[in-house]
């Protein structure tokens, strides 16, 4: 199975960033953040740049994001902003459609270490949606693992 880790952009120049990257053997990166605005050298292009640069797959997931409206200050209840990133964000065609390719490349490369990346620096696994989508793909993995082996 492929494994997937996270990793967050904030406060993280480049080279940094690639460092970590890297001593973690990351192959592919799935940048699912709603908006890829800010910093100006974590745009789509320039990230996919500098990960291609180091040989290092790069993915935009931007409808597996979580929109401003379900994040603080617009939301205030972070058990609320998981709730609704589960039962309507990842429910949107479009992010439906990108769950499938996220899991077709699983398939596919099943050595790949996969980084989910997120701009926001927090570890608690309950206040960023990197943490959330990364039980949605290893439980979407188990299972098909268990298929294989029946
Ligand atoms: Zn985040």
């Amino acid at each position: 199975m492929a494994k997937i880790i996270t990793e967050y952009l904030k406060t993280r120049k480049p080279k940094e960033f690639i460092d970590i990257l890297q001593k973690q053997k990351v192959n592919i990166v799935f940048d699912i953040r709603f908006s890829d605005q800010y910093p100006v050298y974590y745009r789509q292009a320039e990230l996919q740049e500098l990960l291609i640069l180091h040989n290092i797959d790069y993915l935009r997931f931007k409808y597996l994001g979580n929109p401003s409206w379900n994040r603080p200050p617009q939301k205030t209840d972070w058990f609320e902003c998981k709730k609704s990133y589960y039962n309507q964000v990842l429910q949107y065609t479009l992010s439906e459609n990108q769950i499938k390719a996220a899991r077709l490349i699983m398939a596919t490369k099943k050595d790949a270490v996969i980084c989910l990346i997120c701009y926001c620096d927090t570890l608690n696994p309950e206040l960023c949606h990197r943490f959330w989508l990364k039980d949605v793909l290893e439980d979407f993995q188990l299972i098909s693992k268990y298929r294989e082996d029946l």
